[in-house]
């Protein structure tokens, strides 16, 4: 038996070394983006959850680091990042026109 090079034998992937450029940008992910189902997003994940302010402006986060989010971009997520090993699927996969509570 033998695991993807980039997986441990659970298959779960590492995280980015700390302080590297894929660290500092997946802060708003739950795990790296990329190591979940092929073809998911987040947008398809029944975790991320829409923000909207009083502008009319929606923000994606994503749940599972509800604990971790700040009001500002570096928790943001991309509803078009590929998924995350933390992916479940949404029901109904939203747009970003209708994934906002
Ligand atoms: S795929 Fe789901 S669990 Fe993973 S970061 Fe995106 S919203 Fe969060």
């Amino acid at each position: 038996m033998s695991a993807e090079p980039d997986r441990d034998l659970f298959g779960v992937a590492p995280p980015p070394a700390a302080g590297s450029k894929a660290a500092l940008a997946a802060k708003g992910y739950a795990r790296r983006p990329g190591s979940g189902p092929a073809g998911e997003t987040c947008g398809s994940c029944i975790h991320a959850k829409g923000i909207k302010i009083r502008s009319g402006r929606v923000f994606y986060k994503c749940e599972i680091i509800k604990h971790r989010w700040t009001s500002g971009p570096g928790t943001d997520i991309r509803l078009k990042s590929p998924a995350c090993e933390m992916w479940e699927p949404e029901e109904k996969p939203l747009t970003e026109t209708h994934k906002v509570g």
